[in-house]
């Protein structure tokens, strides 16, 4: 079975996390920082706050913007659960926009009917690691004043003109995942980045119980927090892939360029397209079939192939638990359209040609009989 997504670990890293394990500090050490300035660096922003997940990331993020009890915060549904389960965390509601069809991401053209007195934030997502229409998403924002988190978990190397994602040029906050299927990985992992040293200093102390030094030098507890650091170990293999990144993103580039290749032709199913301006991450390679009858057997006929498919994503809103708590006659017709006609196809990076071609010859067997 060819998997829909893997991690790509090398000596280096190995060798990076041992070193790690064998020093003196195997959490909230000199690594942590490192990698933190690392990830600032590389994105452009001012600051990074490293933490133990892109949920833990999200929650954090949320909460230092001061979202909570009834608030309304704009988001896609078009992402994983965790995007919208965190504004329910912080007491907030989210509210879902429809997408765009030519990027699967928030239509930024649909998000002033969703404004309300309640609103307070905007998340959009970077749907497959595309960048969302951030500078009309930050004018919308400035006119009704409201915050602007990216939910960027997709999006570590992409890039929106010269900028890249999570340099926040059009945010308040950009939030990124290191879980195993991510650009990069720590195992579990994630960041928030920000140019903003009052969200900064907030962040850092939410990660570790709200505890910090006074200037007496002296742990006081200012603030409530959680314990969601990010190890030594961690940041080590962090700093390691990081170092890699563009090399990830590039690799990934061209596995695109071969399902292009291949599948270009192929009547029925419509590929995913990478707008002008946009340099994709491609954390996810979705393609859709063109009538809806087509999806499941196509999915079946994939698996039975040994194609590792999977579905992103289900509408958020559709997912039982949030129709439990009243998320029904969601007005998204494009999203529902999506929903019904994706699949997605394997995209990492210890893809061979060969395997590409597999999936590519599999995916052509399915429209020819
Ligand atoms: C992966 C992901 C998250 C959650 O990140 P974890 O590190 O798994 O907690 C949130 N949002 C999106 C869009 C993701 O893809």
């Amino acid at each position: 079975m060819i998997p829909y997504a893997k991690q790509h670990i090398e000596k280096r890293d190995l060798a990076a996390v041992a070193a790690a394990l064998r020093s003196n500090w195997l959490t909230q050490g000199p690594q942590g920082l490192a990698f933190e300035k690392a990830l600032a660096d590389y994105c452009g922003a001012k600051y990074a706050v490293a933490v133990s997940s892109g949920t833990a990331a999200l929650h954090l993020a949320y909460l230092a913007a001061g979202l909570g009890a009834g608030d309304g915060i704009i988001t896609s549904p078009n992402t994983f659960v965790a995007t919208a389960n965190m504004v329910l965390a912080v007491g907030a509601k989210p509210v879902f926009g429809d997408i765009r069809l030519d990027t699967y991401n928030l239509d930024e053209k649909k998000i002033e009917n969703l404004i309300t007195k309640k609103t307070k934030a905007i998340v959009p997502v970077h749907f497959a690691g595309q960048p969302a229409a951030l500078p009309a998403i930050a004018a919308i924002a400035k006119k009704y004043n409201l915050l602007v988190i990216e939910d960027a978990c997709h999006a570590l190397g992409a890039r929106l003109g010269k900028d890249k994602i999570g340099s926040c040029t059009y945010s308040d906050m950009a939030v990124f995942s290191f879980h195993a299927v991510k650009s990069i990985t720590t195992a579990e992992g994630g960041a928030v980045l920000t140019n903003n040293r009052k969200f900064y200093d907030k962040l850092k102390i939410m990660r570790s119980h709200g505890i910090h030094k006074d200037e007496n030098g002296f742990n006081v507890m200012t603030e409530f927090g959680y314990n969601y650091r990010l190890t030594e170990l961690q940041a080590a293999l962090g700093i390691e892939q990081l170092k890699r990144l563009d090399k990830f993103i590039k690799l990934r580039r061209q596995i695109v360029k071969i399902y292009e290749h291949e599948l270009g032709a192929v009547m029925g199913i419509i590929l995913p397209k990478e707008l002008p301006l946009n340099h994709s991450a491609w954390h996810l390679y979705v393609i859709r079939t063109m009538s809806k009858a087509d999806r499941l057997p196509l999915y079946r006929h994939l698996l039975k192939s040994g194609v590792g498919v999977n579905f992103h994503y289900p509408a958020v809103y559709s997912q039982p638990y949030y129709k439990k708590l009243g998320f029904r006659n969601i007005a998204c017709p494009r999203m529902d359209n999506y929903h019904r006609t994706a699949i997605t196809l394997p995209l990492h990076l210890e893809l061979t040609k060969k395997d590409i071609e597999r999936v590519a010859r599999a995916v052509k067997l399915y429209f020819k009989s």
